[in-house]
């Protein structure tokens, strides 16, 4: 009986070392400038999409259909070119100083900028009776800096709907967070970091290439290991991130969500591994597309390799590389028979500080499952580790301290779930 004990005890600890190596592996291997932060730019999305269905193989998950592979189409604005900003003379470091807005056009040149203040913004009189009329040869810096909401999306307008006719505008913010586009609006905008403002800026030598791709193919990767029953248990993590900003600088994505793809392999690499038939059909499905707007999933769900009312259940990981403040869980409040069981497993093997409960919410690709009435929910994990969208979520600085918890607690659950 204590020996039992001792070894259900070890059991999350032993597996720890083991499963947390091969993690690291899909984790660095992704997240490494040679897949250029899994964007369109420099066929990242497929380089990244083969390796994940050779790791499937080698786990000896099959494809469901004749490949691994769900095509699908997507627009993406992407910077595969120059990328130069500099202030007079200073060179600026793209992803460290600033970050382009995605939906940028390509500019060239050297240009006057005008330095306005927010409160002025709106009225062209002002503006243009400081500046003396014309604006198209140059850049106008608005310190943007706190604002928000409402007067955001005003700043917006007047990038995109030219309030102005100016070369480009320049935004201020405290934090770099990139969000890709489907769309070229058209104009120049770059945001740059408050600490790499200068008190006074004459000139702004710029030169970014911008490039919109249409109809660019994409993949889904999808593995399948037969169960008993004629009924699916999704296991999801979107794959691709944020691409690149010129040749050099990529968004590595250690996070977000290398990490969630490290959690669905590890779990196919265990489901490979044993030789007993799991109760339902295991489906592991890497996406693509969801940072431009959950693309990937949507698609899977409009066309599904199995009618969706055979799905019992999608568990969408993305972002497990923190953890030690345990996870949430998106949708718990809606399937609290799912979320009693995770609470019950996370109880009998001590594995997270806690598991919070969240609501619906549109944030990954759980959703379209949701939407279409598949029971579903997206962990997420919680803790210190807070790079998002930027330059510095790498492999070396992703601490992964809830990584073996989570691994756990998810491996369990698909055991269990056909027991409730
Ligand atoms: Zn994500």
């Amino acid at each position: 009986m204590k020996k039992i004990f001792f070894l259900l005890f070890l059991l999350p600890n032993l597996l720890f070392a083991q499963d947390l190596t091969y993690a690291r592996y899909i984790i660095d291997t992704l997240a490494s400038p040679a897949f250029h932060g899994r964007g369109y730019s420099f066929s990242a999305d497929s380089l990244a999409a083969d390796f994940l269905a050779k790791e499937l193989k080698k786990n000896r998950i099959k494809p469901i259909e004749t490949d691994y592979y769900q095509t699908f189409k997507i627009n993406s604005n992407v910077f595969q070119g120059n990328m130069f900003v500099a202030f007079d003379k200073n060179e600026l470091v793209a992803g460290q100083d600033y970050i382009v807005d995605s939906k940028m056009n390509s500019v060239n040149g050297s240009f006057k900028v005008f330095t306005i203040d927010k409160k002025i913004a709106f009225n062209e009189k002002k503006v243009k009776k400081i500046f003396d009329g014309d604006l198209s040869e140059a850049f106008i810096l608005i310190d943007t800096v706190g604002t928000k909401g409402v007067l955001n999306d005003y700043y917006l307008k007047l990038v995109y709907y030219g309030y102005y006719n100016v070369a480009g505008i320049i935004t201020v913010s405290d934090n770099l967070t990139y969000v890709p586009s489907q769309v070229n609006g058209g104009r120049s905008h770059i945001i740059l970091k408050r600490d790499a403002l200068p008190e006074k800026i004459k000139k702004i030598k710029v030169d970014i290439d911008a490039v919109l791709k249409t109809d660019y193919v994409t993949r889904n990767v999808i593995g399948y290991i037969r169960g008993q029953v004629d009924s699916f248990l999704l296991i999801t993590a979107h794959y691709d991130h944020l691409g690149t900003m010129g040749t050099n600088v990529f968004f590595p994505g250690a996070h977000d969500n290398a990490s969630g793809c490290a959690m669905v392999m590890s779990l196919a690499k265990y489901f490979g591994d044993i030789r007993s038939i799991p109760h339902y059909n295991l489906v592991f499905v890497f996406f693509s597309g969801e940072e431009i707007g959950l693309v990937g999933s949507k698609f899977f769900t409009e066309n599904p390799p199995f009618e969706l009312s055979k799905i019992r259940f999608v568990l969408n990981l993305d972002m497990m590389g923190s953890g030690d403040e345990g996870v949430r869980i998106v949708n718990s409040t809606i399937f609290t028979d799912e979320y009693e069981l995770m609470l019950d497993i996370n109880r009998e093997y001590e594995l997270l500080p806690q598991i919070k409960k969240r609501g619906a919410a549109k944030n990954s690709d759980h959703y379209y499952f949701y939407e279409n009435g598949v029971p579903s929910f997206f962990v997420y994990s919680l803790g210190d580790y807070k790079e998002y969208h930027n330059i510095y979520d790498t492999r070396e600085n992703i601490p992964l301290p809830g990584f073996s918890g989570m691994y756990m607690l998810f491996r369990v659950f698909m055991q269990k779930l056909h027991t409730i």
